[in-house]
């Protein structure tokens, strides 16, 4: 019998009850236990929801990360949260900076969880750190799991992948120096829950899916050894978002009772794992995608699954790929998707029938799932035929993509020499990202348009004032090139989903970002192009108020793409280049409006970089392409701008200047140095504006802050190719930050100007 299970579900809750729950909390509004009631419910709908897989998943609910969750329980809190308090008091005050009550200090940093939008927060551990297991919420979840009836299945986060993602406070990078003390309390934690009766426990190692060198691969090998001693409990050892790959041996001879793959996005891997993985030891397959939208092809998913269960027999076992944490909860709730395109989409709940299904099918003889087979069937038909999905035009003009197509006519010197007398700007242009202040009053004009309250008409009336309102305040503060301030737009992703062809769009479909954050990603389904222009008539009229020159302001195809739940069904590849074609008639529709600025942001670019180094080349093949082909149609005197607002540049530097934008925009204020090593370097050859401040603290920076890092920049930088703008865009902010943080940042440029 194949045993079914999924290795984790979301806890934000179906309707995300306890995202409202935690901000009316931190809001004292209410108290302890009226959160911890809400938290109860999610967990006992998320038991529910899993009741007819043969074991449940417990322990994996999480107020706001699981790595803090593991780092709290293994007595892990940094010196400056220690105080006499409650303790979910100092748990908030290490994930925000602040609870209703203790007082403020900064948070832990938060990071992306491997290659998904999920944010943890990063331990932070001290020189001589001791643990000190407490796991007494976790045991109370568990008990509370298997009064439901069910077995369970704790989950916990490695040790291993726990050292890497953690980060040593003292300056020292080691923090794999932790690892026997750390095995220790895990040691204790298996015991502890051996003693509550629990069978099998799941341990995450995501880790594995990366390339290890050898102190990593050894580090596993240790806890794994030491771990997999203990008789009284089984682990199933899980590793998702890849292969293997050279991992495999080592993972093939760890005394564990079970391993875990990722089937989706571990494909490739799944034949050579079955292969090494012994008979007599539990296999569990992720089939059923925890990443994505799409309804699984059960027939498909059935015939890769079979030759296994005919190996293995009892020891397969089915689940999802990866923790349902990354898909939206149920998509039951939609009532605004038509049937057929609903027809195509599973959400967690039923995944979690799929996963049941698949077993089934597999234990019974496929004809016991006869009639969900057929349905499985009929949406696979329908997408491979639909004419929703496939459009001719859109496959032709793919087809004839050739290498011009992505290249500017000339190099960037002599479009630099062009742009200079088309543009004549100053030294150090002064300029912003794009967005200002998304004020209440904004997003109430948009509420109420939204909910047919306000005509389309008094709509854009009163979006035109914003817009000529930003304008009037950057000509007030003596900007050199002005943005129209994005006051349409609710989000930069969503925005021209709504406005391209072949995406739709979820009213229930959040996935957790980081705390009580969410996204909801707009879904792409079919073939992607424009049937009409998409910004231009906003830009336009930006433009026609001013003479200096107004930003054209686009989402790159990367970002629009990395920020969405993509097709499965055509690669990725193929989609950024449909998204990127569809901004190329833009760039070209904005150029015939008099626009001679054009951004394009890329703020996901580093955040698709694949996991393993290896497959990073194959990566940046279609990345830089795609940006490419979305740009390089532009003429000479267009000046094209990208903008990323992370400081990891490291890997991508050699890309980024592959996207051979005529300037780039980055974040820099919080690690100002190092970043531009990086460029410094590589010898970046364009032009760069490295913010100048951070726009994600309400500080306002003096002038001679902003002079001194521009002046340091110069060390690396030759003034002519320097630009002065903010770390990103402004839409957080208010007014009151942003007049006095810009009129600085100008009067920086020209003080450093003077003086050229
Ligand atoms: N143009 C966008 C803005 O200013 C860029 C946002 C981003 O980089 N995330 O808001
Ligand atoms: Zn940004």
């Amino acid at each position: 019998m194949a045993i079914t299970h999924t290795l984790g579900f979301p806890r934000i809750g179906r309707k995300r009850e306890l995202k409202f729950a935690l901000e009316k909390y931190w809001a004292g509004e209410s108290n302890e236990s009226e959160l911890q009631s809400v938290a109860s419910e999610v967990r006992k709908f998320n038991w529910q929801a899993q009741s007819e897989l043969n074991l449940i998943s417990a322990g994996d609910f999480s107020f706001y990360d699981h790595v803090l969750d593991t780092a709290v329980r293994l007595g892990i809190t940094p010196e400056r949260f220690q105080q006499d308090e409650p303790a979910i008091t100092t748990y908030f005050r290490q994930a925000r900076g602040r609870a209703p009550g203790g007082t403020d200090v900064p948070a832990l940093e938060m990071t992306k969880w491997f290659n998904t939008n999920y944010h943890y927060l990063v331990p932070e551990l001290s020189e001589g750190q001791s643990f000190n297991l407490n796991i007494d919420d976790q045991l109370q979840q568990i008990r509370d799991a298997k009064a439901t009836g069910k077995p369970v299945k704790p989950v916990l986060l490695g040790p291993v992948s726990f050292l890497a993602l953690s980060k040593q406070r003292d300056g020292d990078e080691q923090t794999l120096k932790h690892l026997p003390a750390l095995l220790k309390s895990y040691l204790l934690w298996l015991n502890a829950l051996a003693a509550e009766g629990i069978v099998w426990v799941q341990i995450d190692e995501p880790i594995l899916v990366t390339e290890l060198d050898a102190d990593w691969q050894c580090a596993i090998n240790q806890a794994y050894q030491s771990l997999g001693s203990l008789q009284k409990i089984k682990i199933l050892l899980t590793t998702y978002f890849g292969t293997l790959g050279a991992n495999q041996d080592l993972v093939a001879e760890l005394p564990v009772a079970g391993l875990h793959v990722d089937a989706v996005a571990g494909s490739e891997g799944l034949e050579a794992i079955n292969n090494v993985w012994p008979e007599h030891k539990v296999l569990s397959v992720g089939i059923v995608n925890g990443r994505n939208i799409w309804r699984t092809d059960l027939r498909k998913a059935v015939d890769t699954l079979l030759p296994i269960a005919e190996r293995r027999g009892d020891f397969l076992w089915v689940a999802t790929s990866c923790s349902l944490l990354h898909s939206p909860i149920d998509l039951e709730l939609e009532d605004s998707l038509d049937t057929e395109l609903k027809s195509w989409l599973a959400f967690a709940v039923q995944k979690v029938n799929e996963v049941k299904l698949i077993a089934q099918a597999i234990n019974l003889g496929i004809e016991s799932i006869e009639q969900e087979l057929q349905e499985s069937d009929k949406a696979v038909a329908s997408r491979q035929t639909s004419g929703r999905i496939h459009n001719p035009g859109v496959s032709q003009r793919i087809t004839a993509i050739s290498d011009a197509d992505s290249s500017r006519s000339s190099g960037y010197s002599v479009r630099a020499a062009q742009q200079r007398k088309h543009l004549e700007l100053p030294l150090y242009p002064t300029t912003t990202i794009g967005s200002f202040p998304q004020t209440g009053s904004i997003r109430h004009l948009r509420r109420e348009w939204r909910g047919g309250r306000l005509s389309e008409q008094d709509y854009r009336d009163a979006i035109s004032k914003e817009i000529a309102q930003v304008i009037h305040e950057q000509e007030e503060l003596g900007l050199d090139v002005l943005v129209h301030g994005e006051a349409e737009r609710n989000d930069m992703v969503e925005y021209f989903g709504e406005l391209l062809e072949g995406f739709a769009f979820t009213r229930f479909g959040w996935v957790q970002s980081y705390g009580s954050r969410c996204v909801k990603p707009p879904v792409i389904f079919g073939d992607v192009y424009r049937s009409k222009p998409l910004t231009v008539e906003w830009i336009r009229f930006a433009q026609e108020l001013t003479d200096k020159p107004v930003k054209g302001m686009l989402t790159g195809p990367v970002t629009i793409l990395g920020w969405s739940f993509p097709r499965d069904d055509i690669s990725t590849a193929t989609i950024a280049q449909q998204i990127a074609l569809a901004l190329r008639d833009e760039v070209a529709d904005l150029e015939k409006a008099g626009i001679k600025i054009i951004q394009i942001d890329e703020p996901a670019f580093r955040e698709l970089l694949p996991l393993k180094i290896s497959e990073q080349k194959a990566y940046f093949d279609w990345a830089v392409q795609a940006f490419r082909l979305a740009s390089a149609g532009a003429q000479d005197n267009t000046q094209i701008h990208t903008h990323m607002c992370y400081s990891e540049f490291n890997a991508i530097i050699d890309a980024i200047a592959d996207l051979d934008a005529d300037v780039i925009t980055i974040e820099t204020s919080r690690s100002a140095s190092e970043l531009l090593d990086v460029f410094r370097e590589y010898h970046y050859p364009n032009e760069i504006g490295p913010g100048v401040y951070d726009i994600h603290s309400p500080r306002v920076p003096d002038v001679e802050e902003i002079q001194a890092l521009i002046s340091r920049t110069q060390a690396y930088l030759p003034a002519e190719r320097l630009w002065v703008n903010p770390d990103c865009g402004l839409k957080t902010r208010s007014w009151d930050e942003v007049r006095p943080a810009l009129r600085n940042m100008v009067t920086a440029a020209r003080n450093l100007r003077n003086k050229a």
